[in-house]
């Protein structure tokens, strides 16, 4: 019998606190096999090709949509960004649970093509809040803060197209509850 791992989906607005609960969770879950999205954004003060992010130029990732290597991808805040499919494809057929933590229109690509994936929304305990967060990461320019924060109102008006939602307001609860709800798929 073929073990079968199972696709997550992690989806919130920009500053919500994503990666700081994946980073927690994955160091919970040694188990989990985090996606490795490929995006043509500039990479963060710290952040290194193949741990956050593959860095592509444009026509790079240009080349991976035309040789049709992406499950799923979109433009978010002027940059492109996507989930390469083999990797993603080969650690579920080995059974495991891997989490995509991608925006709206990429989970809603997934939902599509893979309607057995489970997706979790992740809310901010209020808009100041998100907008505080946003601002004391200290790592987009203002620019890309209010194209970000333009996005966050798209996305959280679509929190519920999602299967589980939960509130990081105090970070140690919402990895709880993150926690025992993708121990549980
Ligand atoms: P995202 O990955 O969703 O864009 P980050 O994980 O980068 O968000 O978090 C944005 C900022 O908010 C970071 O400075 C992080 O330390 C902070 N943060 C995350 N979760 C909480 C929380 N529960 N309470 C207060 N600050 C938080
Ligand atoms: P950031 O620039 O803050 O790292 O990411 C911006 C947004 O892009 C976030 O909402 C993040 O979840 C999303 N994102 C990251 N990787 C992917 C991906 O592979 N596909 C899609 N559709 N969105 C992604």
């Amino acid at each position: 019998m073929t073990n079968t791992g199972r696709l997550i989906v992690l989806t919130g607005p920009s500053g919500v606190g994503k990666g700081t609960l994946l980073k927690q969770l994955l160091q919970h879950c040694p188990d989990l096999y985090l996606s490795i999205s490929a995006t043509t954004r500039p990479p963060r003060p710290g952040e290194i090709e193949g741990k956050q992010y593959y860095f592509l130029t444009k026509a790079q990732f240009q080349d991976r949509i035309d040789q049709d290597q992406l499950l799923e991808w979109a433009e978010y805040a002027g940059n492109f960004y996507g989930t390469l499919r083999d990797p993603v494809i080969q650690e579920v057929n080995q059974g495991h649970k891997v989490i995509l933590e991608i925006e709206l229109v990429g989970a809603r690509q997934v939902r599509q093509k893979v309607p057995e994936a489970f997706q979790i929304f992740i809310n901010p305990p209020s808009w100041s809040a998100l907008e505080t967060r946003i601002r004391g990461r200290g790592q987009d320019s203002e620019t890309a803060i209010a194209r970000r924060l333009d996005q966050a109102k798209v996305e959280l008006a679509a929190a519920d197209e999602f299967d589980f939602q939960l509130v990081n307001d105090d970070l140690d609860t919402a990895l709880q509850e993150l926690k025992a709800k993708v121990l549980s798929l």
